[in-house]
């Protein structure tokens, strides 16, 4: 397939970066590890963004969102990864937003696009549970529906496990089992819970990179109101695949992979291994090499995915799939490289500011190597979350070869 790059692009990027020169906040910390951001600066940045009229960058303006095409918003991400802004919180603006604009109700839109828009209100995804997480249709946690004298309710018992920001979040949009008779994806409704409903319980599960951003949520007879089922109930596989669609179609992540080249250029410029710099090692060189020439054809692939944006055919279906696996497996590679680049230092996970030396200034390669295994710990979730790679594998089959 060919595809004309947009001329009008490169004046867009400009409008970017001047906004971002103008109105990013000296004081708002530079983000540099892709991890998402503390909830006071996520809040602030997406206050000014708001302000600025650009409060929903992925969203079309039907939708109150910047209407700006898929090269647009790549090139807006690209910009603000590199001038290091807070993280937006993706659970509200590429999953449960867009399932909110197409299918929720006014009163539904009235009560939640607000605090997107503000910032006010983080959410979280409860999909997964124990045993069901590619196979998501097959998911257990029951909602019966009550009517009484305080309204109807859903009432809620299970599990969901793997559910980020659990912890940091005000609302969660979660699967649930209404009708346990119905064939799996027959039987299954979407619903919107404030966390603070009684009966919610949030358990941490620290992960490989010695951080917490995962945990279990439990669901002990929670009542949910009957106003926020979205869309019909035990029609809620409709809503998911919309969703997942979405979902898999925005993890290559481009600004983390160039970030990993550029710290993987610094290295080979400052340091050195068995007496030689490394830009002067041919295995080195090789390697790097490698990882840019597979980045470059990730970017193209992006550019055509972009430039696919109305095509609805099995091939374009494919290409989400292909990029998702594409990218995380680079992203995997990279960051192992660099701490391998970086030998004993690259150990250098959790730094302790209690250790004896703690305090003391850091040699280069310590700076380089800060959060560089930490990074490379938490890429390893990267094939598995949004759909595993081998998921991904049989769609791009069945997508291009239609059985
Ligand atoms: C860091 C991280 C963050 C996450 N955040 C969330 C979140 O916020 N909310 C949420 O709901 N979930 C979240 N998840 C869960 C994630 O969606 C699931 O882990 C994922 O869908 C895989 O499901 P599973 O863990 O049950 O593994 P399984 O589905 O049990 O898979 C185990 C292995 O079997 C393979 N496999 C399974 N089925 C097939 C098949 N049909 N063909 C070939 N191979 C197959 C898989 O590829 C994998 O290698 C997160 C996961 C991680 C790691």
């Amino acid at each position: 397939m060919h595809f004309q790059p947009d001329p009008t692009l490169d004046s867009f990027r400009q409008e970017v970066r001047q906004f971002l020169r103008h109105h990013l906040p000296a004081d708002l910390p530079w983000r540099k590890d892709g991890m998402r951001s503390p909830r006071a600066d996520l809040v602030r940045w997406q206050r000014l963004l708001d302000a600025h009229g650009w409060g929903a960058p992925y969203w079309s303006q039907e939708h109150g969102g910047t209407g700006w095409s898929v090269a647009q918003r790549l090139v807006f991400d690209e910009e603000c990864a590199a001038a290091g802004t807070p993280s937006l919180d993706g659970f509200a603006h590429k999953l449960v937003g867009p399932v909110i604009n197409h299918f929720a109700t006014p009163e539904q839109k009235a009560e939640h696009l607000p605090h997107i828009f503000q910032g006010t209100r983080l959410w979280c995804q409860g999909f997964s549970e124990p045993g069901s997480g590619s196979d998501l249709a097959s998911l257990r946690t029951r909602a019966e529906r009550v009517t009484g004298a305080d309204g109807d309710h859903y009432v809620v018992n299970g599990q969901k496990i793997w559910t980020s920001y659990a912890h940091q979040a005000d609302w969660i949009f979660l699967l649930v089992r209404t009708d346990p008779q119905a064939k799996k994806q027959a039987g299954i409704s979407f619903l919107l819970a404030d966390m603070k409903s009684p009966g919610i319980t949030v358990r941490p599960i620290i992960s490989i990179d010695g951080c917490h951003h995962l945990n279990e949520t439990f669901f002990d007879n929670v009542r949910v109101p009957a106003a926020n089922l979205v869309g019909t109930e035990n029609e809620g596989w409709k809503l998911t695949k919309f969703l997942l669609n979405n979902e898999h179609a925005t993890t290559a992540d481009l600004p983390t992979l160039r970030r990993s080249l550029s710290q993987l250029h610094a290295l080979a410029g400052s340091a050195r291994a068995g007496g030689m710099a490394l830009a002067e090692r041919h295995e080195f060189l090789l390697r790097l090499a490698r990882c840019e020439a597979e980045l470059r054809a990730i970017t193209v692939m992006v550019q055509r995915v972009a430039a696919m944006e109305q095509d609805h055919s099995a091939a374009a279906h494919a290409m989400g799939s292909i990029l998702k696996v594409r990218g995380t497996e680079l992203q995997q590679r990279m960051s192992e490289f660099l701490v391998e680049t970086l030998g004993d230092h690259g150990a250098v996970a959790y730094p302790d500011p209690h250790a004896r030396n703690a305090g003391r200034r850091a040699l280069p390669m310590e700076d380089a190597a800060r959060g560089v295994a930490t990074e490379m710990f938490f890429r390893r979730a990267t094939t598995i979350y949004g759909g595993t790679s081998e998921v991904q594998r049989s769609i791009i089959a069945r997508s291009l070869f239609q059985f």
